[in-house]
């Protein structure tokens, strides 16, 4: 296919099976990209990055692992005050940096693999990226990778990914676990 570089952006293994199935089937040439200050902690961002790299291996892709610039403290600032639009200012950071990165390579495509979650706002990233690709050298690439929501949960038991229990951030991790707060008492 000409024109068929694409560089996805990856936010865990998981999220990265269906649409990468579906990309390579469609004959697009695929690099990942896993850019995510959102996550906290460290570890959390080290086994999701785990995870990653074993999906990669499955399907043969790079990734690029811009691990000097996980930087929690942007993501925290990005947010800081506006923490009710938090996911929206948190997809906004990690899609920027993708279509940075894509036009920087001269790819023709960005895609994320946040459109496979059926728990991100989906319409919501959707429009972001359409937005920040505007009339670009870069196209964003738009598909419902929903679809595929439970073929990529049955693939990513079977090949042993790590599965994570909460969206990535502080808030979301606290949002997930704060029943554990009154479990405890008495
Ligand atoms: S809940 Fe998820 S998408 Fe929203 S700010 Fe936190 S990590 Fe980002």
């Amino acid at each position: 296919m000409a024109d068929s570089k694409i560089l996805l952006h990856i936010c865990c293994g998981p999220c990265a099976i269906y649409p990468l199935q579906q990309l390579q089937g469609q004959g697009y040439e695929v690099l990942g990209f896993f850019y995510n200050p959102n996550i906290h902690p460290l570890q959390e961002y080290l086994k999701r990055r785990e995870g990653v790299e074993q999906v990669a291996k499955r399907f043969g892709i790079r990734v690029i692992y811009p691990d000097e610039e996980y930087d929690p403290v942007l993501y925290m600032r990005r947010v800081a005050f506006r923490e009710n639009s938090r996911c929206l200012l948190c997809y906004q950071l990690r899609l920027e940096k993708t279509l940075a990165i894509a036009k920087r390579g001269r790819f023709s495509f960005f895609s994320s693999a946040l459109l496979y979650s059926k728990h991100q706002k989906h319409d919501e990233i959707a429009s972001l990226a359409r937005d920040l690709a505007g009339e670009g050298s870069v196209s964003f690439l738009y598909q419902d990778f929903r679809n595929g929501w439970r073929q990529g949960i049955e693939l990513s038991r079977q090949w042993n990914i790590y599965r994570q229990d909460y969206c990535g951030c502080l808030y979301s991790e606290f949002e997930r676990r704060k029943g554990l707060l009154s479990r405890n008492k008495g």
